[in-house]
């Protein structure tokens, strides 16, 4: 908040547009304020191993050669967690940084991994579903050749490019090569339901989103000085990139809070509508025209950076690292910056928007109801038993009891419609929201402390990183390695 968010002085940002110096630096600039051993900060920065792996794959009579990482950042906990990217550009720098925040971000949510991430130099669009599925095959056999997967070891998930039908064909790939291994779904999550899925997954990360912006738009005190009232109705909100997070946080963010969507931007361009766009229609509407640009009654910008820069309360970046520089920082007009997105922010540019009395609520926090699902679901796997099977039936036989009872004792009938609501035993996808909810206040809570109570700590990333970091820490030190 403007008045409590001083940048840090001591350390400069980098100069260089690498994602990992920009991790580290938010990492340096956390533990300045942590009292550990040199050594022991060096080893939880520091990104264990990478894999970088050069495999062909044969369509038709030619073959073609493509690039894939899978870096392991951390393993203080076992097995490592990470999704797998699939982008033209991925690069070693950016699956370095994406498994260090992977790292952190477990720590924070407290789901038990250590941090990884992989990736393959692919544009997705431009291949058929044939052919993505023998690269899918052909990576998860390289990751399998040089033990860079398995539900003990490291466990990839979803990420931009890649969803629940690229994760089915990494399990059947892994099942294949360990014939009769009890526990091989849980060699990957994000897959779906039919395959060993958890329920509301592929949603999991926009809802963790909803839930981590809706806590921190209930904190009045730190809303004053933003001059914003507590509570999302009405406020209006930007959404960049339109995939998986940006769709479903855009939609519970409209659909369940009353926010008010007025801008969203994607790879070709951007939408406004001060009026409000109707997240569902523009998602039908991209879904037939296979672009968001063109919806009836907003208007299009052809810069798809534009709408970083529309008029609104809440900016949601939910597409790629580095889009909020030093160069465009200085003109977003959004209060609120909530980093649905891994990297949005560079290091110069958040020093900026600090400086503007900008309030960010961190991807390390605000993201990691993926990963806090993908946990529900490997623990699924393992157990071999869907959520709330067993209690579901004895549930309902109590409530029941219960609300006869009452209504014996009341002369009164609840409506039909309420009774059936309170009698209603969970099923696992409220088990699964429930646990996200739990997960993503408690964090939220755990870092706004950390903020408010520690002087040195100016910002939620900040405090963010210092969580983190004190909980790796922690691990590493009872394992002995740090005495
Ligand atoms: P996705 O591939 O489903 O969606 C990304 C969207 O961004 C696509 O619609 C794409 O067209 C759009 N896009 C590409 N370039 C753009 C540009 N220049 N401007 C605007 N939009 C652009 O990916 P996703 O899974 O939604 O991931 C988005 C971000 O969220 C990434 O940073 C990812 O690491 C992060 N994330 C994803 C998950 C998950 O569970 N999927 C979990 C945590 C974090």
């Amino acid at each position: 908040m403007a008045a409590r968010s001083r940048p840090a002085a001591a350390l400069e940002p980098p100069t260089s547009a690498s994602f990992k110096a920009n991790v580290d630096y938010y990492f340096d600039r956390a533990a300045a304020t942590l009292r550990l051993p040199e050594g022991l900060l060096h080893q939880i920065k520091a990104c264990n191993n990478v894999y970088l792996v050069q495999f062909p794959v044969k369509f038709g009579n030619r073959y073609e050669i493509f690039r894939g990482w899978r870096a392991e950042h951390s393993h203080h906990q076992k097995p490592l967690k990470g999704g797998i990217r699939y982008a033209a550009n991925v690069n070693e720098d950016e699956i370095e940084a994406l498994a260090a925040l992977m790292t952190y971000k477990c720590a924070i949510v407290d789901a038990p991994f250590g941090g990884s991430k992989g990736g393959v130099a692919i544009d997705a669009r431009k291949y058929a579903p044939e052919q993505l599925e023998k690269v899918t095959r052909r990576f998860t056999a390289e990751l399998i050749r040089k033990n860079f997967i398995g539900p003990g070891v490291n466990v990839p998930a979803p990420d931009m490019g890649t969803g629940e039908r690229e994760m089915a064909w990494v399990a059947d790939t892994y099942d294949a090569f360990h014939p009769g291994g009890l526990d091989n779904m849980a060699c990957v999550t994000g897959k779906p339901v039919s395959q060993g899925g958890v329920a509301g997954r592929t949603e999991a990360t926009g809802r963790g989103v909803q839930y981590g912006i809706r806590e921190a738009f209930r904190q009045a005190d730190d809303l004053k000085d933003l001059k914003l009232s507590p509570g999302l109705e009405g406020k209006r909100i930007v959404v960049q990139g339109f995939g998986n997070v940006g769709y479903h946080t855009a939609k519970f963010l409209s659909e369940d809070e009353g926010a008010v969507v007025v801008g969203i931007g994607e790879w070709d361009g951007a939408i406004y509508d001060p009026k409000g766009l109707d997240v569902s229609k523009v998602g039908a509407h991209r879904n037939k025209k296979r672009t968001i640009r063109g919806f009836p009654g907003a208007k299009t910008f052809d810069d798809p950076a534009s709408c970083l820069e529309f008029q609104c309360d809440l900016l949601v970046p939910a597409a790629l690292e580095n889009v909020i520089t030093e160069k465009n920082a200085g003109r977003i007009k959004a209060k609120v910056i909530a980093e649905a997105a891994n990297g949005p922010t560079t290091a110069r540019a958040e020093r900026i928007l600090l400086y503007r009395g900008i309030f960010i609520v961190p991807d390390i926090y605000l993201n990691a109801g993926g990963v806090t699902v993908s946990y529900f679901e490997w623990a699924k796997n393992l157990s071999h038993m869907s959520y709330g099977i067993m209690e579901k039936r004895k549930e309902e036989m109590t409530m029941n009891k219960l609300v006869s009872n009452t209504e014996r004792l009341t002369g009164k009938a609840f409506p039909k419609a309420e009774r059936e609501e309170l009698v209603r035993g969970a099923e696992e996808i409220d088990l699964v929201r429930s646990g996200l909810e739990e997960v993503m206040v408690r964090a939220y809570q755990e870092i706004r402390e950390v903020w408010l109570r520690r002087k040195a700590v100016t910002d939620l990333r900040q405090a963010s990183f210092v969580v983190a970091i004190e909980k790796v820490a922690k691990a590493y030190m009872e394992l002995g390695i740090f005495p």
